[in-house]
């Protein structure tokens, strides 16, 4: 790209304003508007195509430790994606090369040298998969999944899986990963629509709708946990768990010897403005010897390609699909559409496009 044409190019960004309270609201985002700069020695400038929008999202707004330190008020709002190369002054990377990243919310970002060099910009093979599916079940929500379950869950041909936020983006890689190992694999979704999808198209064994209407005089988690019974009637051997709350008691009420909990996400708990609620049946873990254990995807980063490789061959194959769900309308569709997640309304992983 010229100079010139460089020059007329404008970055439409959302910024971090203030840090929410529950919910995130219109409060929380500044929009902001640069000149595109030109690359120095050893930068590369990248459009960004599409943007992954995550759960984890809500914590990296919060002031306070975490496995990841929270954006800075001011600051563009973290966020991966993939872009395509415009320009570059980096020999590892030509104008056309089609990257993954951490762009942010933004159009265009300029990854310096040291960013580029340290891993920050990586090229992805689109034979392998699509841009959406390079987010999806090829990206973070798919490393996390395989490594989840593979390395944290451990599962073994005939064990029963159950994973909450099945129809989600990490939900997803994990049941049809389970059913390619052999298991029984029975999600946890809300909506009858989540359900069918996750079971007719997905091929997992049973889905518990867990926003059904409870039969009358049946409080909704006894609902629950009656589906648990009737769909895990030898228990569950593995729980994955996306959403914490009353979903992992419910699950840690029917778990097996031996069973194990992959943390994963307490998506039911990001926005409550008290206290967040653990487990009250975590005793469960002591009476069946069980195992509940943390994971952050980040740890795997090494042994990503290994897990690209063998879900690319399944999604070739037809052992997997990866279903997104994607919104246009520019950086500005940011902030509503993020409350998706929030609100159940995104049907398969949330994607933002920003540019063919
Ligand atoms: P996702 O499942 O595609 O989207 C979020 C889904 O969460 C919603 O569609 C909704 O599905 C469900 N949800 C929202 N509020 C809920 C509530 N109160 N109770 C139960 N379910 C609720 O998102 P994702 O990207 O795959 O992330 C899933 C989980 O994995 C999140 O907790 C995320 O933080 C975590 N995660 C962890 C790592 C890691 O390294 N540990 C990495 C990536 C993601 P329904 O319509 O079914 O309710």
């Amino acid at each position: 790209m010229t100079t010139a044409t460089l020059a007329s190019l404008v970055n439409h960004q959302v910024r971090l304003a203030a840090r929410p309270v529950g919910l995130p609201t219109a409060q929380n985002w500044q929009f902001t508007e640069e000149a595109v700069a030109e690359p120095a020695d050893g930068e590369v400038l990248v459009q960004v195509l599409a943007l992954s929008l995550d759960p984890a999202m809500r914590g990296w707004m919060n002031e306070g430790k975490s496995y990841i330190p929270p954006v800075e008020l001011g600051a563009v709002m973290r966020a991966g994606g993939i872009g395509r190369v415009i320009a570059s002054r980096n020999p590892a990377f030509t104008v056309g090369d089609v990257v993954s990243g951490t762009p942010g919310v933004q159009d265009y970002w300029r990854v310096s040298a040291e960013g580029a060099q340290r891993g920050g910009l990586v090229k992805i093979d689109l034979r392998l998969g699509t841009v959406t599916q390079w987010l999806n079940v090829l990206g973070m929500p798919g490393m996390t999944g395989y490594f989840g379950l593979m390395d944290v869950g451990q599962p073994k041909a005939g064990e029963t899986v159950l994973v909450s936020g099945a129809a989600g983006a990490v939900g997803q890689t994990v049941g049809q990963l389970a059913k390619v190992k052999g298991c029984r694999v029975v999600g946890i979704a809300g909506g009858q629509a989540k359900c069918d999808w996750v079971v007719k198209e997905l091929g997992f064994d049973a889905c518990i709708d867990y926003k059904a209407r409870a039969p009358e005089g049946v409080q909704r988690w006894d609902a629950v946990r009656e589906g648990l019974k009737q769909h895990c009637p030898k228990g569950v051997d593995i729980y994955f768990d996306n959403v914490g709350g009353d979903i992992l008691d419910a699950a840690l009420a029917r778990i097996n010897r031996k069973a194990r909990i992959v943390i994963c996400g307490a998506i039911s708990q990001y926005n409550n403005t008290g206290a967040m609620q653990g487990p009250k049946n975590y005793m469960s873990l002591l009476v069946n010897r069980a195992r509940m254990e943390g994971m952050v995807v980040f740890d795997y980063a090494d042994r990503y390609h290994l897990a690209v490789a063998e879900m690319a061959g399944y999604l070739k194959d037809g052992r997997m699909k990866s279903k997104e769900d994607v919104v246009e309308g520019g950086v500005r569709a940011f902030p509503d559409t993020l409350l998706k997640l929030f609100n159940g309304e995104n049907f398969g992983k949330l994607v933002l496009k920003l540019a063919d």
